[in-house]
């Protein structure tokens, strides 16, 4: 029995996990599953990234330690894998004493080797990337999320990279290593460009693994989170059982990750290794972003797409094929709820659900519910043959696309078998031949379900790791028990046997409707309001106020943080906090959240769209004085422009709003400073 050791990154606990973090979870689920079908001792590993100066920040400005920040982001990942169903063997965090202890292992072996130096930094940091930027000048952005970088002046132990330059182009001549092919140009013009060595300590806050036996220094996080792939299986463990599974797993099979961290997990992760002296990956994956509406989805731009909302109304399993199906693996994807809803009733809902349910239903009528067997050699026709041959077909191009992570052309591949299927199907009217007792037609009909409900089998074997739900139902449909036992690598034409008993037949995708699209654009719009309101509980420089959902630039950071995380007296004057009256407010129509109010702020009275319906009645309102930031850029919200917003405090677990007000008469327009 071969092994197969597959990985997702570890997610950052900075954000809440939504469709980009499930598409790479999902990607990963099927190729694990798949590979424990073909009978591989698999292994698949995800996790959360948990330390860094960045939750440390986040946290703070949540009145949270860092610990309890990151206990409940990470929960909600693994509630909501969950939830999907994700079969992952482990879940690693990076606070957890397990990895702690095997990441500074990896640092003093390291150092023991001589690659790790004490040294000075001098230079610009992304807090928002944990990023150092190489050649930027004070007050320069950051070449990777245009935030304003932050001058840091260290004492802290440097890895030498530089000494790797040559190993690395070494090991990218493989071209397995590094997918697609242009992800591996990318990283082979940055290696030879040259390598710098690479501080990997930080002095000046504490969120992170000590330094062994420096404990004034933390571990750099990009360091910390990458070790997860070796530490999880046991790296620098001194438990034989752990010291085993390391050797039996290592080096991976397969490390997917999204193209913004090809240069760490590529550059960096295996000169980290070679410096180790342990082995390579044997492939580093890349997949492109998933765009919302043109605009790559980010907490900073405000245009999520949460995961349950899809859940809720069509399922992990609609969900999970059309990501796989709809996006080229390797380019950048396009999400849309409309999109979504086309592809599950076309492919699912129409396609596999309906062949399994006709051709079912038919062998429960005709033949009491009992796999038919073609018995006559004379009741064949080439027509059979045909499906047959392209199931058998199917089963290999299948195989190879899908070993190239061409998921959407494997699913083409399968579901071209359906339709050939279905027009089988309707040009040997199997309707037709069940009106009639005579043999002829008795051992035709046999043969057309027998042809259907084998390729209808083939197609449920092969789409399983994709859509596990619903081809676990089919299969317990077609009366073969447990799915989860298939040997996929003797899966060929021919095995359903005559007289297998079907199970109760129930159809698995039923049709979904045009209000599917506006349910779960409504759930979206209600969080995004809830989003956006959070905002100015978090005076983070990675908290952008942009909420709408077409393409936004990049918000740069609005404040210029010092490395304490304090803002200057010049930076809190950006903000235009003005009294105002409220004179209108009324419910927002189909909105459970949304109030709009107009607020007289003294110099003219502005429209304000606010997420407090909840707590407040609107007729309670008038007349009452508020807080508005009157300088926020406008946004929409259910398509009414709102110019401010109103500052209320957020009630600890309910999240319930509180207004600020005043106790003393004041006039509206006065400005709050
Ligand atoms: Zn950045």
């Amino acid at each position: 029995m071969s092994k197969f050791y597959i990985t997702t990154p570890i997610y950052y606990v900075n954000a809440r996990p939504h469709i980009g973090h499930a598409y790479t979870t999902i990607a990963c689920d099927t190729i694990a599953r798949r590979h424990r079908m073909l009978g591989d001792d698999t292994f698949f590993l995800t996790g959360t990234d948990e330390h860094g100066q960045k939750i440390e920040r986040a946290a703070e400005a949540a009145a949270k330690t860092p610990q309890q920040y990151a206990d409940e982001i990470s929960s909600e990942f693994r509630q909501l894998w969950k939830r999907m169903g994700i079969s992952n063997d482990d879940f690693i965090r990076t606070t957890e004493e397990r990895h702690k202890k095997r990441v500074q292992e990896l640092f003093r072996r390291i150092r023991d080797n001589g690659y790790i130096y004490q040294g000075t930094y001098t230079g610009q940091y992304c807090v928002y990337d944990e990023l150092y930027v190489d050649g930027a000048q004070p007050g320069d952005p950051c070449p990777t999320c245009g935030r304003i970088t932050e001058t840091v002046h260290e004492e802290n132990y440097f890895f030498k990279l530089s000494a790797f330059q040559d190993k690395l182009l070494e090991a990218y001549a493989n071209p397995d290593f590094i997918r697609p092919e242009t992800r591996r140009n990318e990283v082979i013009s940055f290696v030879r460009s040259g390598l710098r060595d690479q501080s990997i300590s930080r002095s000046v806050f504490s969120w992170g693994i000590p330094v062994p036996d420096d404990p004034k220094q933390v571990i750099y996080v990009w360091f910390d989170a990458l070790a997860n792939y070796i530490t999880a299986i046991g790296y620098g463990s001194s438990h034989p059982g752990a010291q085993e599974a390391f050797k039996k797993y290592w080096p991976a099979d397969v490390q997917m990750i999204g193209k913004e961290i090809v240069r760490f997990h590529c550059v960096y992760w295996p000169a980290f290794l070679m410096a180790a002296n342990l082995p390579l990956p044997k492939a580093i994956v890349a997949h492109g972003w998933l765009l919302f509406e043109e605009s790559k989805m980010s907490k900073s731009r405000g245009n999520i797409v949460r995961t349950e909302t899809i859940l809720d109304v069509l399922g992990a399993d609609a969900l999970r094929y059309f990501l796989l199906r709809e996006v080229v693996f390797g380019q950048d994807g396009s999400f849309s709820f409309d999109a979504l809803v086309q592809r599950y009733n076309s492919d699912l809902a129409n396609g596999i659900g309906n062949l399994a349910s006709r051709t079912l239903t038919m062998i429960n009528r005709y033949f009491r519910g009992e796999v038919p067997y073609p018995s006559h050699a004379a009741s064949r026709r080439p027509a059979d043959d045909t499906i047959a041959k392209l199931a058998q077909k199917t089963i290999r191009e299948f195989a190879n696309f899908f070993d190239q992570f061409q998921f959407s052309r494997a699913l083409e591949t399968a579901w071209a078998l359906v339709a050939a299927v279905d027009k089988y199907i309707v040009e040997n009217e199997p309707w037709s031949l069940g009106e009639k007792q005579d043999e002829d037609s008795r051992s035709r009909l046999a043969t057309v379900l027998y042809t259907s409900a084998e390729a209808l089998r083939i197609v449920t074997a092969l789409a399983h790791p994709v859509i596990p739900d619903a081809t676990a139902k089919i299969w317990m449909q077609l009366g073969l028990g447990d799915i989860q036992k298939v040997a996929l690598k003797e899966l060929a034409w021919g095995q359903l046997h005559l007289g297998t008993r079907l199970g109760e037949v129930q159809p698995v995708f039923p049709r979904a409707d045009k209000s599917a699209v506006e349910r779960m654009q409504q759930m979206e719009d209600q969080q995004r309001t809830s989003v956006a309101d959070e905002v100015k509980d978090t005076p983070s420089p990675a908290a952008s106020t942009q909420a709408s959902t077409k393409a936004q630039p990049i918000a740069p950071s609005v404040t210029n943080v010092t490395p304490d995380g304090k803002i200057t007296i010049d930076d809190f004057a950006k903000i235009d906090l003005r009294v105002g009256v409220v004179k209108v407010a009324e419910r927002v129509p189909k909105s459970d959240k949304l109030l709009r109010m107009e607020v007289d702020i003294g110099s003219e009275v502005r429209q304000v769209v606010a997420g407090i319906a909840e707590a407040y009645a609107p007729e309670t309102l008038i007349g009452r004085k508020v807080v508005i930031v009157a300088n926020l850029a406008p946004r929409k919200l259910r398509g009414l422009e709102s110019n401010g917003m109103i500052v209320a405090a957020s009630l600890e677990g309910s999240g319930r709003p509180v207004l600020a007000g005043f106790l003393e008469d004041v006039p509206p327009g006065a400005r709050l400073k």
